[in-house]
Formats: C-alpha cells, structure tokens, sequence
C-alpha cells in the first residue's frame, strides 16, 4: 500500500490548548465533495476557528483579495477551473498564502504538479481531520516566524526586528505608526487590507478612528515608500494594498 507523501518536512506540530493564535484562524476550504468539506468546517468550527467554504475554484482568487484568510484549503479536482490553475491564479497575483492541497489517492503525478504552482503541503484522501488540522496549524505557524523577519518588495525593505525601513541603502524615517501599518501591509503584499484591520493595529486606535486619520498616514507613508518602486493604493471601499509598482 501507497503511503500518502509529506512534501513539507517537517512533522505536524502538536499545539498547546493555550496557543491563542489559533483561535482566530479563518479558513477557506475550496472542495466540491459537500458533505467532506462540512465535516472539514464543522471540525474547525468546533475549535473556534472561522471556516468558509467554496464548491468552485473560480471565484477564489477575487475573494483571497478581499477577505483576509490565513490558510486555503484546495482540492484538486474541482469543477471549472481546477485546483491547480486556482493555485496558480493565487501565486500570480502574489498571494503568499499558505495553501495546503488536497488530492486524490489515484493523482500522484498532481503531487508535482501542486508543488510547482507553489502549494506548501498536501493531503491524500482519504485522511484524517486531526491530521489536517495539524498540518494547517503548522503552515500557519511557519507563515507567522516569517513575521519576524526581512520583509523586501521591489527596493524597498523591512526589518522587522530592528524596525527600521530602508530604500536600497538609505534608511526611511517613520514614525512607530507608520512602521505597523508598513510591516502588515508588506506581510500581505498585493492583497487588500481593509481599513479597520489596519486602524486595530494601531496603539490607541479602533473603530472609532476616523478615515481621515488613517488616510493621513497612509499619504504619508506613500510619499516615503512609493521612491522604493512600489505602490500603496487606496482601494476604494475596501482598504489598502501595497504592490510591486509596474515598470514603465
Ligand atoms: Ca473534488
């Protein structure tokens, strides 16, 4: 018998009851086989995750752009466009997000195939939901210690350790409001934020802090970073997004 291959190698981690991260995670599972992508969502649900689920791969590139999800859920086999060309629609438009696939037993050469349209881990079905959970939590667990590291898009870098910015060599000054808007903004490169997440990041901001503040800063922040070739758009209605600025 087949044993189902780990491409990640690490081995899933066992997390703590008191991992608060966790709680919160918001999940999109995209699995045309409904009554296995409720049993997905109701396990989630039971441990206070947040779970939607999506029958198509079509419209998930469009509702990774608005929603802010921490992990996707991806079957292969799906009806219109597949989970493959799902995937690689996602990496196009420079999501980074963790993306584990789900295959069945019978696609071992989907297995490459997934790996090279950038999925982070697979699962053979069928399988165990302990199983999936497990891996999912230490895909999130890996996307967060990116947290503290480098972050760089086109010129312009983020150290996240040492708080500072620079554009090629030349440090940027920003004030420490500027420097969490800047950090979560290049942590979701290319995807939408909307205002009230990033307003909650603030120190002594919230929901009551009005547009005009934050608007403020982030025309701020654009005349400081947009000379690092790259862009802060104001998507109206929705939020932020900081991309790659398109040469030429
Ligand atoms: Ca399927």
């Amino acid at each position: 018998m087949q044993m189902p291959l780990r491409l990640s190698s690490q081995a899933p981690e066992v997390p703590s009851t008191s991992d608060k991260a966790f709680l919160s995670m918001h999940v999109l599972i995209v699995e045309d086989d409904s009554p296995l992508a409720a049993s997905i969502a109701t396990a989630m649900r039971a441990r206070g995750w947040r779970a939607d689920v999506s029958e198509r791969g079509e419209p998930v590139p469009a509702s990774l752009l608005r929603d802010d999800y921490d992990v996707l859920v991806l079957d292969i086999g799906l009806p219109g466009i597949d989970g493959l060309e799902t995937l690689r629609r996602v990496r196009e438009q420079g999501s980074l997000l963790p993306v584990l696939m789900l295959t069945a037993r019978d696609t071992i050469g989907d297995r490459v195939s997934g790996l090279e349209c950038g999925a982070d881990d697979y699962l053979v079905k069928p399988f165990a939901l302990d199983e999936l959970l497990a891996r999912l939590r230490a895909l999130v667990r890996r996307q967060d210690l990116r947290r503290g590291e480098t972050l760089i898009v086109s010129s312009l870098r983020f150290d996240a350790a040492a708080r500072r910015a620079h554009i090629d060599d030349q440090p940027i000054h920003l004030s420490a409001r500027e420097c969490i808007v800047l950090q979560y903004l290049m942590l979701k490169t290319s995807r939408i934020v909307a205002r009230d997440q990033l307003a909650a990041l603030v120190p002594g901001w919230g929901a009551g802090t009005s547009d005009n503040a934050l608007e403020l800063l982030i025309s701020r922040l654009r005349a400081k970073i947009e000379p690092g070739g790259v862009r802060l758009r104001t998507v109206r209605g929705l939020g932020y997004l900081l991309e790659p600025a398109v040469p030429g």
